[in-house]
């Protein structure tokens, strides 16, 4: 049996074990940037796991000895330096087979369970208005029949064949001076660390110690929340006994507006005029994101061009944590040409009257070709037969790849 490959480290970096030093020093730039603690005051020790991850895995032979011998070779590796025991500790928690699982311990040596992450959708409206929600979620919680004990008082017994450990460990010497050590989970306590006699086992719980509870949490989302943005119940997560329960953390997920496109707090949104408004001004009416009508008015003798864009200040999302300042609001204007014949050829020349005057025609010396105009079909492109012919190509060969089985259905 080889070594226990320890992952965690990587496991906070987000990148696969062997990843590129390339690979590790983005995910590094990206994550440090992220939970800078200037930026993210609330992320805890998110930004020193990150940094001492980094620091670790960017070095070869820290990261060797990290990769070999997991936790334990950077320990010993590391000779004890200073300081390097909080880290350490707060990554890989206290024990030395902690690492084993995925639990860290807390501030006062508890060990503490795993974050529960949910994702919450939100509409734009919600974020704009805020809104209080309630979110029901089932949950381990200790159970109240044994007090997390799994039976009567005296029924647990620690289980002698590990001895509590859950583990079994064998150290066996290749040669001397060099030993192997082997370790697997106890079979006869299936690495629980301790038995409950079949009789006194709690019947509610069936001594498993925990029991399933429905839990309802009242979130709050506030004001100029974004996508992305962490909710965090502190403690709220399964409880286990001994073990102080994780987070339940809401990532916020906004879901698609129909009128507005949201960037950061700007608010972007198209709006589609006729030709006269685009020349002799206009107001129009759109139902805002807290249900006012807000009236835009654009006065005449002011000229919109197809495709450009005009801002309302103020008008935008909330600030978090200061709603009272508002993002912009960027309308772009789709402006609608009339119809080929919409007018008499008379009254086009009476118009032409009233529009400012084309541009002299030039007088061109020596020969000249007459071409027509066409209107052509925008969706097929200007590339013509042979890049369609290339689509097709490289379409054939996706489905060989990808679809033999389909292919073999239609014989
Ligand atoms: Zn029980
Ligand atoms: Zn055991």
């Amino acid at each position: 049996m080889a070594n226990v490959a320890d992952t965690k480290l990587y496991d906070i970096l987000g990148v696969p074990p062997g990843a590129s030093d390339n690979d590790l020093k983005k995910a590094y730039r990206k994550l440090a940037k992220e939970y800078h603690p200037d930026k993210n005051p609330n992320a805890g020790d998110k930004f020193k796991e990150i940094s001492f991850a980094y620091e670790v895995l960017s070095n070869p032979e820290k990261r060797e000895l990290y990769d070999r011998y997991g936790e334990q070779g950077l320990r010993e590796g590391s000779g004890g330096s200073g300081g390097m025991d909080d880290i350490f500790s707060h990554i890989f928690g206290g024990g030395l087979f902690s690492f084993m699982g995925s639990q860290s311990r807390s501030r006062n040596g508890r060990r503490r369970g795993e974050d529960m992450m949910h994702p919450l959708k939100v509409s734009l409206e919600d974020l704009y208005n805020g809104k209080t929600t309630k979110l029901q979620l089932s949950k381990n919680v200790l159970c109240s029949s044994c007090n997390g004990q799994g039976g009567k008082s005296g029924a647990v017994q620690k289980c002698s064949a590990c001895r509590g450990r859950g583990v079994r460990i064998m150290i066996r010497q290749l040669a001397p001076g060099m030993v192997q050590q082997m370790q697997s989970v106890c079979s006869d306590c299936n690495g629980e660390g301790e038995v409950i006699n079949e009789k006194d086992r709690c019947k509610k719980c069936e001594g498993k110690k925990v029991i399933k509870e429905v839990k309802i949490l009242e979130v709050h989302v506030d004001k100029g929340m974004k996508h992305g943005q962490r909710i965090t119940f502190t403690g709220e997560a399964d409880q286990a006994p001994g073990v102080e329960p994780g987070d339940i953390v809401l990532l916020l997920q906004e879901k698609e507006n129909e009128v507005f496109q949201r960037d950061g707090n700007d608010l972007h949104m198209t709006h589609k005029i006729g030709l006269v408004e685009a020349l002799c001004g206009f107001q129009f009416t759109f139902k805002h994101l807290d249900g006012r009508q807000i009236v835009v008015k654009y006065p005449p003798g002011k000229v919109i061009e197809p495709g450009c864009v005009r801002v309302v200040r103020g008008e935008g999302m909330p600030q978090y944590r200061n709603p009272f300042e508002k993002g912009d609001l960027y309308v772009k204007f789709d402006v609608q040409f009339p119809e080929n014949n919409w007018i008499s050829p008379e009254k086009l020349s009476e118009l032409e009257d009233l529009l400012p005057a084309r541009p002299e025609v030039p007088t061109v010396i020596g020969d000249t070709e007459e071409v027509d105009l066409q209107e052509f079909d925008t969706t097929r492109g200007s590339g013509g037969g042979q890049r369609r012919e290339a689509y097709n190509d490289s379409s054939d060969e996706e489905s060989t790849h990808h679809g033999p089985g389909v292919q073999c259905a239609h014989q």
